[in-house]
This record gives structure tokens, sequence and C-alpha cells, in this order.
């Protein structure tokens, strides 16, 4: 089977990794020229990290991928002034956590997919796509067009594979905006801890500060979209509010900024039901796979390239690209993720309101059992919510 993957960022190159693996042809289309940057926290959770491993980038027990810090705890600072302090939960996929740059991370996963024997070609902008009974056209700026057995659309947010295939924009209550900018010169309190802020003044905005190696620093904010609308909020606005902040601006005392601050969209789970056509299916923040609560979707994004792979072993064994053939796919996503982002969706209100925060993290400092409930939901691991979290969050027990 030739594969055509449209865009190589993590879910791309995971897909192509392990295609490639299974002996597809696989040609990665990319607009941009490694290295690049995206827009990011640059936050690899345990469960990126497990897929990391999966993929062979790094060994169960080295360090961080080349260019990234280590972390080991986390650090949430409710806007009441409760602060949680905690090793990685290590029931969460070993607790291995680290912060890298996405220009290096996304440079060592591609390489891994060329050296698998994906076929890359960098400054290749897709355009459209157009089925036939005997395969899909890949029309690209400029170029000839790229003829597969089935597209992968893992472009990111906005997607122009999903746009092609008539899926659904996002509505603005199942979508987010965030902003990060790069600090130098920092001498952190907690170089080794995702640090993330709920500040009164900011909410329903949240801010974190991510640890880089040699006193670098991600620090960015982070808002739904329709509350950043009606608000008529400017998010760059919001990160210097957030800088300015005691908590924040204690930390990142001494240091500079690095580059100009920059954006994206960031697609929820909460959507994320269209997944499969025939002779295509969508991945990665392209299909919406980003946790409503916490914006983290690299992990998601690796994963769905395993998903995608499996399931188009399987269909070419069966014998064919249709929409049934490929069916499967849905199934295995919303086993893995979907379930938990549509539940987090609603919990995500819960990070809306000072009490309920500060009542959680009381809860969290209190018992150990809330504190890996929390953990487990955080990461998009938990199908649902138990009694334990719900009494913690009405009532800080
Ligand atoms: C500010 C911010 C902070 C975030 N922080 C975190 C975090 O700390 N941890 C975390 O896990 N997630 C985080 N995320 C989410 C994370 O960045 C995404 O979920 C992840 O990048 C999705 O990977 P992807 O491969 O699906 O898409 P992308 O990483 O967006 O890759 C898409 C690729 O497709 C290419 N492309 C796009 N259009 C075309 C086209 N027409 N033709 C050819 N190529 C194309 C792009 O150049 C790009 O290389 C954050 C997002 C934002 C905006």
């Amino acid at each position: 089977m030739h594969v055509a993957i449209v865009g190589a960022g993590p879910a791309g190159s995971s897909a192509a990794t392990f295609l490639a693996r299974a002996g597809a042809k696989v040609t990665l289309l990319e607009r941009a020229h490694f290295p690049r940057d995206k827009v990011c926290g640059d936050g690899l959770t345990p469960r990126s990290l497990w897929m990391l491993e999966e993929l062979g980038l790094v060994a169960r027990d080295a360090g961080p991928p080349a260019g990234g810090q280590a972390i080991s705890r986390v650090y949430l600072a409710s806007p009441g002034g409760v602060v949680v302090k905690a090793p990685m939960p290590a029931h969460v996929f070993g607790g291995r956590s680290a912060v890298v740059p996405r220009e290096l991370l996304d440079q060592q996963l591609v390489q891994l997919a060329t050296k698998a024997g994906a076929t890359l070609r960098e400054g290749v902008m897709v355009e459209g796509l157009a089925l036939d009974e005997g395969g899909v056209t890949v029309s690209v700026r400029g170029g000839e067009p790229v003829r597969a057995d089935v597209v992968l659309g893992c472009d990111g947010a906005p997607s122009v594979v999903r746009k092609a295939l008539g899926a659904p924009d996002f509505p603005d209550e199942d979508a987010a905006f965030a902003v990060r900018v790069y600090y130098e010169g920092l001498s952190l309190s907690h170089p080794d801890a995702y640090a993330i802020f709920w500040e009164g003044e900011l909410l329903p905005a949240y801010g974190w500060i991510f640890p880089l190696p040699n006193g670098r620093a991600n620090v960015g904010v982070g808002l739904r979209t329709d509350r950043m609308r009606k608000a008529g909020l400017k998010l760059p606005e919001l990160l210097d509010r957030f800088c300015a902040m005691p908590r924040a601006s204690a930390e990142l005392a001494g240091g500079q900024r690095v580059g100009r601050v920059r954006g994206h969209h960031l697609p929820f789970g909460t959507f994320a039901r269209h997944l499969v056509w025939d002779r295509c299916l969508l991945l990665g923040d392209a299909a919406g796979f980003i946790n409503p609560l916490t914006g983290e979707g690299i992990e998601f994004a690796l994963e769905s390239g395993k998903l995608a792979a499996e399931t188009l072993v399987d269909a070419e064994g069966a014998g064919g690209f249709s929409r049934a053939h490929l069916a499967p796919y849905e199934r295995r996503c919303s086993e893995r993720f979907t379930h938990a982002f549509r539940q987090n969706g609603k919990l995500q209100r819960v990070f809306e309101h000072p009490r309920l925060i500060d009542n959680l993290m009381r809860s969290a400092n209190r018992s150990q059992r809330v504190l890996d409930d929390l953990a487990s939901v955080l990461l998009g691991e938990a199908p649902r919510v138990g009694p334990r979290l719900v009494a913690a969050v009405a009532l800080g027990v």
C-alpha cells in the first residue's frame, strides 16, 4: 500500500514510522523545512514519553529526548494560594516526563520516520484531495499531484485535509487559543517541575512555566476560544499580565524574553467525531485530539499515528480502504482517548471557579488517592470521574 501523509508533526511522523516499519510505501508531505518551530508548551507527559519509547526515540531507562529537560514533579498553584507539589505520578505510564522544544523534538521524530523508510518531501504545500475508486490524488501547490491508496490528514489545526473532506470546523466552545514565549537567564524555584498557575484574576485562563535546560523556560497562557471572544481578550496582553503577577514574576525575575510571543489554536477532543472517510483518516490536531483540560495533544497525536497504522495494516489484509474497512480506527481512538476527552470537557468547568480549584488542590494535598485521581484525569487517562474526586471538588474533602 502507498500512504500519503500530509504534515510531518508528531502525528505524521509517528504514523510514517509505524507504517514504514510494517512495510508500507510512505510519502510524508510537509510544507515547512526542518528544523522548524511549532508553537507549543513543549511539555511531554508520561504518556508522550511512553509513546516515544514505543517508537524507539528514547530508551526506557534513559533521559529525555536530546535537548530536553527531564521533569519529575508537578507544581500546581490555585487562585486562593493552595499549592500542590508532588512527584509525577508513577501509576500513569511510569511517571517520566520532559520538556523539549518542538524545533528539536519534531526533527528527531521525522528523522526516525525517514530512517524507517518513509520518503520526506519538504516545502510541499498540500492544497486539496480528490477521491476516486482506485485511490486518492493529493494536489500540491506548484507541483505534480501525489497519487496514493490512502491519505492521512496530520496537518494540524487548521487542517487542509479536514476541510477537503468536508468535516466541520471546531466550534469556539470546543477549542482554545494559547500563546507562549521563551525566557532565558532564569533561576526557577522548581527547575524540574511543570508549574501551572490558576490566578483568580485571569480565570478562566491558566498560565504555565515549563523549564528547559540552561535556565530557559517556555511560558504561556491558554483559554477557551468562546471565553476569549466573549471577554474581548488579547492573549499576548493576558500573557503580560500573567508574567507580572506576583507568583509568576517571582519565578521570572532576572530573566529575559527571547523571540516573540506566538499563538495557535487548539481543537479539543470534545468535538473529535469526524475521523474516518473512504481512503482517509484524520489524526492528531486535525482530528481534534487535544485534552480540553490541559491543552496537551502531543501524546494523542503520537498514539493516533500508531492506531492509524494498525488500522491500515488490518484494512490492507481485509482487502480495501473503504470507510467500512477503516471504521475500527474510530473505535480504537474512542477506547484510548476520545471518551476521556468528553468527560474532561465537562470537568473543564470546574477549573473556571476559584473556590472549586482551591477545594480540589486542598483535597489533593490531604489525600494521595485524590492526587492520583487528579493526575489520571489531567493526563486524559481516566474514562470516568469517581465519587472521590467529585467530593474533593464540591467539598474539598
Ligand atoms: C500554545 C500551545 C501550547 C501547547 N502546549 C502543549 C504541551 O505542552 N504539551 C502537549 O502535549 N501539547 C501542547 N499543545 C498541543 C500540541 O502542540 C499539538 O497537539 C500537537 O502539535 C499536534 O501534533 P500534530 O502532528 O497533530 O500537528 P502539528 O504539530 O501542528 O503538525 C502539523 C504539521 O503539518 C504541516 N502542515 C500543515 N498544513 C500543511 C499543508 N497544507 N501541507 C503540508 N504540510 C502541512 C505543518 O507544517 C506541521 O509540520 C500546545 C499547543 C499550543 C498552541
